[in-house]
């Protein structure tokens, strides 16, 4: 049984082998290896100042232990929620763009994922060592550009030089860290649109609260940089606001995962329920609401192990989110049941949807570990909003829940529409 993952989850491909992917990625892959390797050894030519090392290993001293304290929150957090690492490092690799020379800053990037391939990456299966090169390839590329911006536009010289910035530097500055993120996503995105099918070209740039926590990290280098240049311990401080961003991002993630069924990656039937009444209110034509509840799943946990149960869970989830229109709200009403919200629709599209989730709920081809197929089918409620004048959801779902009954007592893997 192919196990499905229907949460959104990071925003790489899982699991990718270096030599299994397409050409055209491996090429990609290797080609930002290489360039930011041979960017390493060219920017060796120009050996940095005393003065330039010691601002380096201050950037070092704020950034190893911030990320050695997140690794140890992260792996503490990862343990009970399985959602994305998160370690804000781009504050560092910013601030170094801003104010190191290139080749401390690309060591700075070497030793950062070097730090986080020895604490956690050479730990996780799904993550060969090709993909931390990449990744810090990938920002090392992203921070040289940031670099070049600031080179180009003399910036770099002006502030390293000691001399007050104004409004131009913080124009470059504010340029160069637009550079930094286009680069990044960029290239990031065209591997995972390259890697895995991607429903939504939108997801490629990443959630709006993606990109938030990145601008903040962003701002926060700038200021790092700022002390680096004119006063390097202040740099140290800098480790206190991201810690406090850290905490911040921890909260978004607990309240998802408080919204989220961890079985199936849907809403949660609170979480469900909370949408569903939103979207209601929302909407001026008539909602339908679909209970769902799979046909003698007892025999199929009793038959077959209740691990196999799980999995046929996860698949119906994965069917669901398929088959609903955009807009649609799925959650995990119960144990083997499931509810949908489907915002203006009439009696006939309600139906059609409803029969095409009980049709391909049945033509899913499920067989477990030791090879036997597993037959299912689904019973399916259906009612629409208004049931009565004045009901609420309430009353919709009872009466979903009723003709669900009805359905069942009729002999299953049927549709029953209540009140028609
Ligand atoms: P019916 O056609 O009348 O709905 O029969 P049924 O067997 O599906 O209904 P019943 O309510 O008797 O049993 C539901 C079963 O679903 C019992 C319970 O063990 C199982 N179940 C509930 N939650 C989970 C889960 O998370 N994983 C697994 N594997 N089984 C679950
Ligand atoms: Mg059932
Ligand atoms: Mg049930």
């Amino acid at each position: 049984m192919s196990g499905n993952a229907v949460t959104g989850g990071e925003r790489s491909p899982s699991g990718w082998k270096l030599w299994s992917l397409p050409g055209r990625v491996r090429f990609l892959v290797l080609g930002v290896d290489l360039v930011a390797f041979g960017l390493l050894v060219l920017s060796a030519r120009a050996a940095p100042t005393s003065a330039e090392w010691v601002t380096a290993g201050w950037l070092a001293a704020a950034a190893l232990p911030h990320l050695h304290a997140s690794h140890l929150i992260e792996q503490r957090r990862r343990d009970r929620s399985g959602t994305p690492y998160v370690d804000l490092c781009s504050v560092w690799i910013f601030a170094g763009a801003i104010a190191l020379p290139l080749v401390l800053e690309l060591a700075l990037v070497a030793v950062i994922y070097g730090h986080r391939w020895v604490l956690v990456n050479r730990f996780d299966a799904v993550r060969p060592p090709h993909r931390t090169v990449f990744t810090a390839a990938t920002l090392a590329l992203a921070a040289a550009a940031a670099a070049g911006v600031l080179r180009l536009t003399g910036v770099h010289e002006h502030l390293a030089g000691g001399a007050r910035p104004g409004w131009a530097d913080l124009a470059a500055v504010i340029a160069a860290a637009g550079v930094q993120w286009v680069v990044n996503t960029a290239l990031v995105g065209t591997v995972i649109a390259w890697t895995v099918p991607v429903e939504h070209p939108r997801r490629l740039l990443g959630s709006a609260s993606d990109n938030l926590l990145e601008v903040s990290q962003l701002a926060l280098g700038v200021f790092v940089a700022f002390a680096l240049l004119w006063w390097p311990p202040a740099a140290l401080l800098m480790i206190i606001p991201t810690f406090a961003l850290h905490q911040c991002v921890q909260l978004d993630q607990l309240k998802l995962a408080a919204r989220t069924d961890q079985r199936t990656g849907l809403l949660n039937a609170i979480a469900w329920h909370e949408q569903a009444e939103h979207a209601l209110g929302r909407t001026r034509g008539r909602t339908g609401v679909l209970m769902i509840d799979l046909d003698w799943f007892k025999r199929i946990n009793d038959t077959h192990g209740h691990p196999v149960g799980d999995g046929v869970l996860a698949e119906v989830a994965t069917v669901l989110t398929r088959t609903v229109r955009r807009g649609d709200t799925v959650g995990r009403y119960g144990g083997e049941e499931f509810a949908v919200l489907l915002p203006d629709v009439d009696e006939a599209e309600l139906r059609a949807i409803a029969e095409r989730i009980r049709v391909r709920i049945r033509a899913l081809r499920i067989t477990t570990p030791a090879g036997e197929p597993v037959t299912l089918s689904a019973t399916i409620g259906a009612a629409l909003h208004p049931v009565v004048p004045e009901a609420g959801l309430d009353e919709v779902i009872r009466a979903a829940d009723d003709a669900l009954y009805a359905g069942k007592k009729a002999g299953r893997d049927r549709v029953a529409v209540a009140g028609f």
